[in-house]
């Protein structure tokens, strides 16, 4: 079976046509990836280190062609697509550097001449099952530390993403030995097909909650390590004594930026009652100022959706919102699946647009009487994954981070940033398993083995 990517920004555009890969063809990359993870885990971290930064020099000698991939392939705006690769090869970058560092801890032992210690040892083939919307940063911050730590790794992009996930696998074969990185292309039969293979040691997904949830429980069911970054319900809380202009930018393009298809993108905004109709006109005039036709116009800010289905979808979760549209709210009449940035104002924190991640440009906006109330509205969803507060009281801020119900709290910032030196993460339905990226990615991609010598 064959399947294409579109660009969505000009849908006769065509990035390619391949052949996906079936239960055979994974298999068979599992069995390679096997063979080729045995001299891997031998090779000097001194060589991965060099394998690593010599990857980051290459993707940086091609930023320019492969940030105009992800425009064309995913829509992402210019300036993001520019910093997103940016950001790929300072991961492989600081990769490179953790592999390193210390790879275990020596142990009082019952005898003062014996030696014991634990060490972190590769677990052999990692399997990274990935999502479209950051085709070059999350394949690569789950590689670089799967590599660094010495596993062969097998990438299965997203159908979306293809051409940017070839790219990225040019640039890795180049500079490691054969079949210790390889990509499978394909959609859910490839993905099954890694998850069972008995030479897979550990799957790391990232994509929406209800594929997340599937994929752990068949890893699981084979005690196979997995796991899983998932969907997003996002708020950010705006206090009485905000900066609310600030507040008011950061959220029109936390929400709207990359037409809200980030996992960290803000969903909600939740306003104290005394500053409500002031920061809702802000809000409406930071939405209706961003540029949103044509990602590869240096001024645009949010682009198109990925496809048609997920603009429908978007629509006709507005329409049965039970709330009112201050703006936006329609489909735009251009060739690609764009969708006018839409704000709905929202007498209950209830319906699709206060529960579910929409994954489009649309926030709803809720009103709350009190600091506390806003933070009982905020974690009133089944998903955790990131929270933002805008207030100037650092103290107050400081006693909500410990009450919001999120892996990632950001004061006065956007829901939507990533720091890739620190632990990346979310809570309740949106993370199952071990934090990703920082040092914190070792404790998924390695195993602890303890050793004891008695001379
Ligand atoms: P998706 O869940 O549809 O697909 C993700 C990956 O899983 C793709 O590679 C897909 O081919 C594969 N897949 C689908 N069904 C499978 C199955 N049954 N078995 C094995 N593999 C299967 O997600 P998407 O549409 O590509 O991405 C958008 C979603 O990703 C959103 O929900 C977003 O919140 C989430 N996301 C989360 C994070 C995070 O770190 N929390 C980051 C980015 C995106």
């Amino acid at each position: 079976m064959t399947f294409t990517s579109v660009n969505p920004h000009d849908p006769a555009d065509v990035l390619g046509e391949w052949q996906a890969a079936g239960p055979t063809e994974a298999a068979a990359a599992a069995s390679r990836a096997a063979t080729a993870a045995a001299g891997w885990r031998e090779a000097p971290a001194a060589v991965r280190a060099k394998a690593l930064s010599d990857a980051a020099a290459a993707l940086e000698q091609r930023s320019a062609e492969i940030t105009g991939l992800v425009v064309r392939e995913v829509g992402k705006p210019l300036s993001e697509a520019r910093g997103e690769v940016a950001r790929g090869v300072a991961v492989l970058r600081y990769y490179a550097q953790a592999a390193l560092l210390p790879d275990g801890e020596t142990i009082p032992a019952a005898a003062a001449d014996q030696l014991l210690m634990a060490r972190h040892v590769p677990v052999g083939v990692a399997a990274l099952i990935t999502p479209w919307n950051f085709p070059v940063a999350i394949p690569l911050w789950k590689a670089a530390p799967s590599l660094a730590y010495g596993n062969a790794t097998i990438l299965k992009p997203a159908s979306a993403a293809a051409a940017t996930a070839l790219a990225l696998a040019d640039i890795l074969g180049a500079v490691l030995p054969p079949d210790v990185f390889q990509v499978v292309l394909g959609g859910a039969a490839a993905g099954t097909a890694l998850i069972d293979h008995p030479d897979v040691a550990a799957v790391s997904f990232t994509g929406s909650s209800a594929v997340g949830r599937q994929i752990s429980r068949r890893a699981a069911e084979r005690g196979c390590r997995v796991q899983a970054e998932m969907g997003g319900q996002n708020p950010s809380v705006v206090l009485a004594d905000a900066d609310l202009d600030r507040a008011a930018t950061a959220i029109a393009y936390a929400a709207m930026g990359f037409a809200g298809q980030k996992c960290t993108a803000t969903s909600r905004v939740i306003v104290e009652d005394s500053i409500y109709p002031r920061f809702r006109d802000r809000l409406a005039a930071a939405v209706e100022a961003l540029q949103v036709l044509d990602p590869a116009d240096g001024k645009t800010l949010v682009g198109p959706v990925i496809d048609p289905g997920s603009r429908e979808s978007a629509l006709a979760a507005v329409a049965s919102s039970g709330g009112r549209v201050l703006t936006g709210g329609t489909a735009l009449d251009a060739p690609g699946y764009y969708l006018s940035p839409t704000l709905v104002e929202l007498d209950q924190p209830a319906g699709p647009l206060a529960t579910e991640e929409v994954f489009a440009p649309v926030a709803a906006l809720i009103r709350a009487g009190t600091a506390d109330e806003a933070i009982a509205i905020a974690n009133a969803v089944r998903y955790g994954l990131v929270a933002a507060v805008f207030t100037s009281d650092l103290g107050g801020a400081l006693r909500l981070t410990r009450n919001l119900e999120a892996g990632m709290i950001r004061v006065n910032a956007p829901t939507s940033g990533v720091d890739f030196q620190a632990p990346f993460g979310g809570s309740k339905e949106s993370s199952y398993g071990p934090r990703e990226q920082g040092l914190a990615a070792r404790s998924f991609y390695t195993e602890s083995r303890t050793v004891l010598i008695v001379p």
